[in-house]
């Protein structure tokens, strides 16, 4: 899978993808990801990529043209499934918009900054826009980073155990059972006895009743779904 970004600060985007899961996703070439620096295509000689809002206002507004230009070049290249712009007023991003982007082949991420973008270029270029939460960041770069892991790590290969996401928070619309690791007492604090028994039927069917009571304490709104 290929993503591309499209970023005013691309340097933001360095570490995210170049470490643990994401870095091995790339090394072992199932994952593709370019950031383009949109100022490489602003206008004149100071590469301008923002202006004044028409009617008045505080904030800079992202301008079509840099935007264009570089959607239009990566389309010469190839062909995407989707078009995202990264905005708080977009779907609020869960585990199964996840899953379904996972099975594209190229997307391009939109990221923008100031007061958001030019709304013609949303009419125009974008098809699927996508918000991480129900609060305002300062630019789309965080919520690109959230969304390429999301998927990344979904891609077959990309995870040691290929069934591992499945057992994920949210697949199935339930909460993951509580995990622990050596000590098996930590100064009296002792892991569940079960986990300790070898019983790989019953130790599976603690981990499904844990992750149900986890889900009806703390998300009894996932049950519903169900
Ligand atoms: N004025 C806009 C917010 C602009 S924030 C509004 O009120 O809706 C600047 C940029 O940050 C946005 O263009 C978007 O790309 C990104 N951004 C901010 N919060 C986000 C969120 N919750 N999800 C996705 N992108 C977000």
């Amino acid at each position: 899978m290929r993503i591309d970004i499209i970023s005013a600060v691309p340097d933001l985007l360095q570490s995210p993808f170049a470490h643990s899961i994401m870095q091995r996703a790339q090394q072992k070439g199932l994952l593709e990801v370019k950031v383009h620096n949109l100022r490489a295509y602003g206008l004149g000689k100071h590469n301008k990529i923002d202006d004044y809002q028409f009617g008045g206002g505080a904030g800079m507004v992202m301008m079509i043209e840099p935007i264009a230009t570089l959607i239009e070049k990566l389309q010469s290249e190839r062909k995407y499934d989707d078009i995202i712009y990264m905005t708080p007023d977009g779907k609020r991003l869960e585990q199964g918009d996840c899953n379904q982007l996972s099975l594209k082949k190229n997307l391009i991420l939109l990221c923008g900054h100031y007061k958001g973008i030019d709304e013609r270029i949303r009419d125009i270029y974008i098809t699927k826009e996508i918000s991480i939460g129900d609060y305002v960041l300062s630019g789309g770069e965080l919520p690109a980073a959230v969304l390429v892991d999301s998927i990344g790590r979904l891609l077959p290969g990309v995870l040691n155990d290929e069934s591992s996401a499945l057992f994920d928070s949210f697949q199935d619309n339930l909460l993951a059972p509580p995990v622990y690791t050596r000590p098996a007492d930590y100064k009296g604090h002792k892991i569940p006895e079960i986990l300790l028994s070898g019983h790989k039927k019953k130790i599976e069917e603690w981990r499904d009743e844990q992750s149900y009571l986890r889900t009806a304490e703390r998300r009894p709104d996932l049950l519903e779904e169900n």
